[in-house]
């Protein structure tokens, strides 16, 4: 069968290409120069499936959306506090290439923005690390996110370099407030490099795809980041990810993005799919024009806003009911389905609390449950635990041994329901 979402992602540039309007970034006369016909897009999966239409494998500039990979960088390198301690995380609805900084702590407001950019590549690596090791790292951590060897586009580099006075004067400022410890130029040099690397849109939706995966490339299968570092890079995305349109990306597309002056959008969709579209001609917030239309249009079409609110969680109880044991004794039965979290859970304490089994053993089988996180197996060891307190004996039928093996003691397991008499 030919696969549903290459088609999709066809008819989406192609509704998508009568969007026109904008012009390629020329404050870095190479940008310029660039075809601006150009378009692509890709889609990689959570499990590492790539789906790609038109010119998804052409190589461009990273530009600013190597800023969020960057900070993830730093974090991971020197831990969350001390990266808080030089950049915030407000949105600064200014231009990107503002100088600006708190009022009071003079820290940089967020990290999609020059000034936090500017701090956060040289927050990379240990604290005696040269600025050339910066730029060595970077290039290993943004090729580990996308799963190939990336390089620098010296063309571009060099052109961005003889126009950097903006950057330049951004740096300046930050040393003056101790904000950056190294040289300015230096720090100006690396992170123009860090701009410069080269990727394609598949590329991109690879990178995205590994944030998507809490930090674990899923080609490659290698972690990059932790889950942890993931969170707060994809909450800055979404807040501050798209220059000073954040608040409209965020009602419209509600993906976490990031862009850059390259042409270059990717989003990501916790635990679904990374995306990346790639088109030249830019908007006045530095954003690609059909590439803000055809995440819309994803968006809206596919129901991708994270805002969306889903369905409500069918009961997580399938079944609860008096059985017998085979050795006769009765028993009651609670059977939970689906995937396990706050919600769920708190259903199932619900109806313990409310009408409490009246018989000694209780059974609580899992055998239908299809995932669970740490805070729903958290609840629910300690639900049986206090059943157990009631005076129950409790018998718990957990094939995936997801829970057994740290059910409170007294907890009895069932290999599986053939011990249990319907
Ligand atoms: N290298 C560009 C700059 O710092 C990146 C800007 C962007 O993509 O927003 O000006």
């Amino acid at each position: 069968m030919r696969s549903i979402v290459p088609d999709y992602l066809a008819e989406l540039m192609q509704e998508c290409s009568d969007v026109t309007g904008g012009a390629p970034a020329d404050y870095i006369p190479e940008l310029a120069r660039v075809d601006r016909a150009l378009f692509g897009i890709a889609l990689t999966t959570a499990d590492g499936r790539t789906y790609t239409s038109g010119d998804a494998d052409t190589l461009f500039t990273i530009q600013s959306i190597s800023k969020a990979f960057v900070y993830a960088m730093a974090i991971r390198d020197r831990g969350l506090p001390e990266v808080l301690e030089r950049i915030d995380v407000e949105p600064s609805g200014e231009a990107f290439n503002e100088l600006s900084l708190e009022r009071n702590s003079k820290r940089p407001l967020n990290p999609m923005i020059n000034a936090g950019a500017l701090t956060a590549h040289s927050l990379v690596g240990a604290p005696n690390d040269p600025p050339e090791r910066w730029v060595e790292l970077i290039l290993e951590g943004l090729s580990e996110f996308a799963g190939r060897e990336l390089d620098v586009d010296q063309r571009v580099f060099a052109s961005e370099m003889q126009h950097a006075h903006r950057n330049l004067a951004i740096a300046h400022m930050l040393r003056s407030y101790d904000m950056l410890t190294a040289d300015p130029e230096a720090v100006v040099g690396g992170y123009t490099r860090q701009c410069a690397v080269r990727v394609t849109t598949r590329d991109l939706s690879v990178m995205a795809a590994t944030l998507a995966n809490g930090g674990t490339n899923p080609i490659t299968g290698r972690q990059v980041v932790t889950p942890e570092v993931v969170q707060q890079t994809l909450s800055v995305m979404l807040t501050c990810g798209m220059y000073d349109s954040a608040g409209d990306w965020i009602t419209t597309v509600g993906i976490p993005a990031k862009s850059g002056v390259g042409g270059g959008i990717l989003g990501a969709l916790p635990g679904q799919f990374g995306v990346a579209t790639f088109s030249p001609p830019l908007d006045e917030h530095g954003n690609s024009v059909r590439g803000v239309a055809a995440f819309e249009r994803l968006s809206h079409e596919m129901g991708m806003h994270l805002m969306t609110v889903p369905p409500l969680t069918r009961s997580v109880i399938r079944r609860h009911r008096r059985i017998a044991l085979r050795s006769g004794t009765p028993a009651y039965l609670y059977e939970l389905q689906g995937p396990l979290r706050f919600s769920s859970v708190e259903q199932a304490i619900r109806l313990v609390e409310e009408s409490p089994p009246q018989e000694h053993t209780v059974v609580v089988d899992l055998q239908n449950m299809t995932s669970i996180d740490a805070t729903a197996r958290r609840m629910l060891l300690e639900l049986l635990r206090r059943i157990g307190l009631d005076g129950h004996e409790v018998w718990l039928i957990d094939g995936e041994t997801v829970v057994a093996g740290a059910a409170p003691s007294g907890v009895r397991l069932a290999d599986d329901v053939m011990q249990v008499a319907g």
